[in-house]
């Protein structure tokens, strides 16, 4: 959600008249689009801007803006921490940055704006997508769920759907351009509907989206356990373009861990979903999110965890330490447990799912693999010269380079081997589809957001004949 929200920011700016500059040249405009979903986030936050403190003072035109999460939560704390900064700016209100950043010059002093709810779905916003081949399409914000140890909620505010109609449009629209794959965004895509009164909108939304030609591929995060229904999956499974990709989060295999989580699933339903997925599509790959050491978790607990982990088969899963974000129900929880029982726990975690992880992808040995090419994941490795893309069912791929293929294109080849994150066929390729996305990543075309994470701010230069001009492009 924060790398898509970073694509409108994009956007907006550039549509402001803004132009990216390298990391050697200075910017007018630096822009920091934060999340505040791990640990440490205000620290790095602070850290940024700090090291950004003796460029301000030798150019005080340059202006700094935060937007995000953690503005969302700091607010005005924000310009009293760093006064130097210029604008801040929500999660609700990202179509105002131009505006605060023309108030904030003008004016001499910093904009603070934050809004407590959504007014403009943000896709309705401009758009500088970072790939010629795939692309997110928001399908809803917010959540109404209220897990204990996350602070989505009290940032990204209640859910917000948008209509079908309007998504349909945007993902029509991106495969015009030449995007064969789309992943539908929102928090819990398994509610998307019940705002406007329609429980099956998310299936009913995947099948319409099998009817676009030329959409090779369809992705979704993230489905919660709770809501999920079969009718998402028949569509799934009956869909020809809907990838075989589920990422689930399980969080904890305790049911009583789950409870203290307000998570309102238990284990047996979480393995009766996996279950009915894997025999509707028997090669799903399945990933999933899990915390470790939650408040109150005992060896107990944890044991189920493992017990979750190894019967559901994930071919991978982002493992978490709990760690108090403040402001959520858990972070108040007085049985936090000591670090360094979390730490061995993790451990063993990891050491499970590597297991499963590598069990999973050896049996894809000896398997042919459709893989669209990409530049994200890709190491256009030196040493090996292999080229890196994605299988149907997420997996990352390392392949034998050949001639003329181009991310964005689409190649077939057999996997030679299996390792624990990702897989690798150094085996000739078999076809090579060159696609519209291909031609227009070598055509130069390939949009270059400088950065979108807290490391790597995203930096705009503003040429001086738009500089009275934002929200304008002319
Ligand atoms: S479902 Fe739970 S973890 Fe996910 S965003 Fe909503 S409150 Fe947070």
């Amino acid at each position: 959600m924060n790398v898509h929200d970073s694509e409108r920011i994009g956007g907006l700016l550039e549509q402001a008249g803004y132009v990216p500059v390298g990391e050697a040249d200075a910017p007018d405009l630096v822009v920091f689009n934060t999340c505040a979903v791990r640990e440490n986030a205000d620290n790095k936050l602070y850290g940024n801007l700090g090291h950004l403190r003796p460029a301000k003072t030798r150019n005080p035109d340059m202006q700094i803006a935060v937007g995000g999460c953690l503005a969302q939560k700091d607010r005005g704390e924000i310009v009293k921490r760093a006064p130097w900064v210029d604008a801040v700016f929500g999660t609700h209100n990202i179509g105002a940055l131009p505006a605060l950043l023309e108030r904030a010059r003008h004016n001499r002093a910093a904009e603070v704006e934050i809004l407590e709810s959504l007014e403009v779905f943000p896709s309705t916003l401009p758009t500088k997508r970072e790939s010629t081949y795939s692309g997110w399409v928001s399908i809803s914000v917010g959540c109404n769920n209220t897990c204990t140890f996350c602070i989505v909620p009290s940032l990204r505010g209640k859910e917000k759907d948008r209509r079908p109609g309007e998504i349909l449009a945007e993902v029509r629209a991106l495969v015009e351009e030449g995007v064969s794959e789309v992943t539908l965004l929102g928090q819990n895509v398994n509610t998307y509907g019940v705002e406007f009164g329609d429980k099956l909108a998310f299936g009913k939304l995947l099948r319409a989206c099998g009817e676009i030609d030329g959409l090779e591929r369809v992705r979704f995060t993230s489905p919660h356990p709770k809501n999920f229904t079969e009718d998402v999956i028949a569509a799934m499974a009956e869909t020809p373009n809907v990838c075989h990709q589920l990422h689930m989060p399980l969080q904890s295999g305790s049911d009583r861990v789950l409870k203290e989580m307000r998570r309102s699933y238990r284990s047996k339903k979480f393995l009766e979903i996996i279950g009915k997925v894997r025999e509707a599509m028997p090669d799903a790959a399945i990933t999933t999110d899990i915390i470790v050491g939650f408040p109150g978790e005992t060896e107990e607990d944890f044991a189920e965890t493992l017990r979750v982990v190894e019967a559901s088969r994930f071919s991978s899963a982002f493992t978490f330490q709990y760690s108090i974000r403040p402001g959520t129900p858990a972070g108040e929880m007085e049985n936090q447990i000591p670090k360094e029982i979390v730490q061995e726990r993790y451990e063993r975690l990891v050491e499970l799912q590597e297991r499963v992880s590598w069990e999973e992808n050896r049996k894809l040995e000896g398997t042919e693999v459709e893989v669209l090419v990409t530049v994200g994941d890709g190491r256009k490795d030196e040493a090996t010269g292999r080229m890196s893309g994605r299988a149907r069912d997420g997996r990352l791929v390392h392949f034998e380079n050949a001639d003329g293929v181009r991310p964005g294109d689409v190649v077939t080849t057999t996997i030679t081997y299996g390792a624990p994150h990702h897989l690798v066929a150094d085996s000739a390729i078999l076809t090579h589809r060159r696609t519209k996305a291909g031609d227009a990543w070598e055509a130069g075309h390939q949009p270059k957001l400088p950065g979108v994470s807290l490391g790597m701010p995203t930096i705009g230069r503003k040429p001086e004949a738009k500089s009275d001009s934002p929200g304008c492009a002319c």
